[in-house]
């Protein structure tokens, strides 16, 4: 396959950029590149640089930053087009980033067609642009709007483009290869963007960028303003340099892989199944979740009717909105949803009742969390049309979903689920039926773990700070404060009667819960909210329930170190994935990361909890496991093994999926 193709319009060299589907920037498509410039006629008026896709570039293969990067590497090809003795010029289309934009800043003149969408990604993969991006970009754009772009990662549309300064002109995608012919002619002389001044300018940077951003972003920024006052080749070497530390770092491994695991995800969520066309969508209930689904799938432009028996919520949708309180409204729809409340006898009855009035092709899904869809379809004629669609709150701003199988889902049904998930723009991971399916299963130890650690001697203040520590934004009981404690209060009494006698209980939410402690939205919870601590404060109410309930449990508090929370916590969670990837209810270990950096708001930058564990010494996992095991050797049975000195084979099986290249963290 030629990656490059060379043509000759006159005494104008045409060069297209052909490495389907996105132009990637690999490594053969840079030799190839650099091959065709090195073979380029003597005696040339101008080259054009185009892609033959729909894409200019659409960033460096991130697979290649795992290893040392092969030579020509892209500032070697950036340098090469500099060193030409005829001007270049980019005819942009389609997406230009990272390296595809750091390409075409190497050019003399940038054209757009009006699609054209130019960024900088490297930020949100833990880096920063390393082939002169943060140089050449201040002296299209000026230095504040170049540490905009750098530090955003946005992606900035042609006509934005062009009021920055960034490109020269838009044109039409069909007269775009002519017209940069046109414009390179005309140019006679080189113009390169090297060449070109630029004000050194301070900028505030703790007013610009955002408190919580990384550290590889602030020091983009520094990059940025510091190669403004530098000269430009040794701005260059600095960003160079910068990059391949950046690179090489732990979080940026992390990140990449965050990458692949979602897109390997995506792949096994489509399966082989064939989607049906979805365009208007019936949902059932219009409480929290109903209602926002209902906006959610509006705003992507299909036509939505919501029935809930009780007209007030209805009365709440937002226009544009088809409601009614009768079912038979739904009869269109090619997918209906249900969410109504979590019973599941009232979900089984609504089943039978909906299902007779729609046609075969109609999908029908529930948004239940933790019910069993095998038994709740138990009813239905057609199981083999239903399925489990789990979306998390609040639904429209939650990236992530999940798309349950029960034993009779077929392939076609899962496929539809797939299609639909990705026309929301959302993360959809493939589960199996079990409590909780994936991430609500996790994140239940992780709370679960949480209480127990309060038992022990910990404040809820102290586990929640220390979670903060290991980079989540909001601790869990801050969490459960704003999402309220009656959800899961119900929850545990349903599972009361089922629960293992032998099994750990701590009392203490319940007692919060029987004091009328809901959260916020009751003004306390596990602490108080007042005008003056609108965020919460520590209630000695509290204290007074907790001790309670340790002397009730027979617990003497010992202090709980900020590290000791942050291992078992993580360790609980290890536990979970585990359990969930063993009974087939997660397909892949990397399905847990992607689940709980996408719903959880687990930090993205350890790669998610299991990548966060892999990466560890194997000594300390064990150290890990056995201190969780002994938390409740009953809910983790499963890491008996740490109690003496092993790595658990069920979550030995995790790691090696999810790191199995890791030198000297685990032996
Ligand atoms: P909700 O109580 O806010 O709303 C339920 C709505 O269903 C109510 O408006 C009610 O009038 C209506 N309803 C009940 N029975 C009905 C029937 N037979 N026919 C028509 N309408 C009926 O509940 P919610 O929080 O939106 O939860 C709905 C579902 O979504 C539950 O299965 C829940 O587990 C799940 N879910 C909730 C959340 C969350 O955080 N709230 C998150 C994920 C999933």
């Amino acid at each position: 396959m030629t990656l490059v193709s060379t043509e000759l319009r006159g005494r104008t060299a045409v060069l297209l950029l052909d490495n389907p589907p996105v132009n990637t920037g690999t490594h053969a498509q840079r030799a190839a590149l650099a091959g065709a410039l090195a073979d380029l006629p003597a005696d040339l008026d101008g080259v054009v640089i185009g892609s033959a896709g729909p894409h200019f570039c659409a960033g460096s293969d991130l697979r290649e930053f795992d290893r040392e990067l092969a030579d020509p590497q892209l500032p070697d090809v950036i340098a090469t087009i500099e060193a030409l003795a005829v001007p270049v010029v980019a005819a942009v289309t389609g997406l230009a980033l990272g390296g595809g934009l750091e390409l075409a800043l190497g050019c003399d003149l940038r054209l757009a067609d009006p699609r054209a969408r130019f960024g900088f990604p490297e930020v949100s993969f833990g880096m920063l642009p390393g082939a002169g991006g943060t140089v050449r970009a201040p002296r299209l754009v000026g230095v504040p709007a170049a540490v905009d772009l750098v530090t955003s990662a946005r992606q900035v549309p042609a006509d934005e483009a062009l009021a920055l300064g960034l490109v020269d002109a838009v044109v039409a995608a069909e007269t775009l290869l002519d017209e940069a012919v046109a414009r390179v002619r005309a140019l006679r002389r080189r113009r390169r963007t090297r060449d070109l001044p630029v004000d050194a300018v301070e900028v505030d940077l703790d007013a610009t960028l955002p408190s919580r951003a990384r550290p590889n972003v602030r020091r983009a920024a520094e990059t940025v303003v510091r190669g403004a006052g530098i000269p430009f080749d040794q701005a260059l070497a600095e960003e160079r340099a910068l990059f391949h530390e950046l690179r090489r770092s732990e979080e940026a491994q992390n990140l990449r892989y965050l990458f692949f695991a979602r897109q390997a995800t995506a792949k096994d969520l489509r399966g082989p199944g064939t989607a049906r066309r979805v365009e208007s969508v019936g949902v059932i209930g219009a409480g929290t979740m109903g209602a926002a689904l209902a906006r959610t799938f509006a705003a992507k432009g299909l036509a939505v009717t919501v029935v809930d028996t009780n007209e007030d919520a209805l009365a709440r949708l937002p226009d544009g909105i088809s409601r009614s309180p009768a079912l038979k409204e739904l009869a269109g729809a090619d997918l209906v949803i249900e969410a109504v409340f979590e019973d599941m006898a009232v979900k089984q009855e609504l089943l039978s009742a909906v299902e007779p009035l729609l046609p075969l092709r109609t999908v029908i899904a529930s948004n239940t969390s933790y019910l069993d869809l095998d038994e709740m379809s138990a009813g239905l004629a057609r199981p083999e049309r239903f399925a489990g669609l789990h979306f998390f709150n609040p639904p429209d701003r939650n990236p992530l979903v999940e798309v349950i199988r029960t034993a009779r889902t077929d392939d076609d049904t899962a496929a539809t689920l797939a299609a639909v998930v990705a026309t929301l723009g959302k993360t959809g991971i493939p589960a199996g039926v079990g409590d909780g399916f994936v991430g609500n299963r996790v994140y239940a130890d992780y709370r679960a773990q949480a209480e127990f650690l309060v038992e022990d001697g910990a404040s809820p203040q102290d586990v929640d700070t220390a979670c903060r520590g290991l980079g989540l934004a909001v601790g869990p009981f801050a969490v459960a404060d704003m999402s309220g404690l009656d959800i899961a209060w119900a929850r545990r009494k349903r599972l009361a009667p089922t629960r293992d006698p032998r099994q750990r209980y701590v009392t203490i939410a319940d007692a919060l819960c029987g004091a009328g402690r809901l959260g916020r939205k009751t003004g306390a919870g596990w602490y108080r909210y007042s005008e003056n601590a609108p965020r919460g404060e520590a209630d000695p109410a509290v204290d007074v329930l907790i001790d309670e309930a340790r002397a009730k449990a027979g617990v003497s508090a010992r202090r709980v170190s900020g590290e000791e929370i942050r291992r078992r916590v993580l360790g609980s969670m290890i536990a979970a994935a585990a359990a969930v990837v063993a009974s087939g209810v997660a397909r892949r270990a990397s399905d847990v990361d992607v689940a709980l950096t996408e719903g959880f708001a687990f930090p993205r930058f350890l790669g998610g909890p299991i990548r966060a564990l892999a990466r560890r010494p194997t000594d300390e996992v064990v150290e890990t496991l056995a201190a969780v095991y002994a938390s409740c050797p009953v809910t983790f049975a499963l890491l008996e093994p740490a109690s003496d000195g092993a790595l658990p084979t069920a979550v030995a099986a995790l790691f090696d999926e999810v790191a199995p290249t890791v030198e000297g963290a685990r032996s």
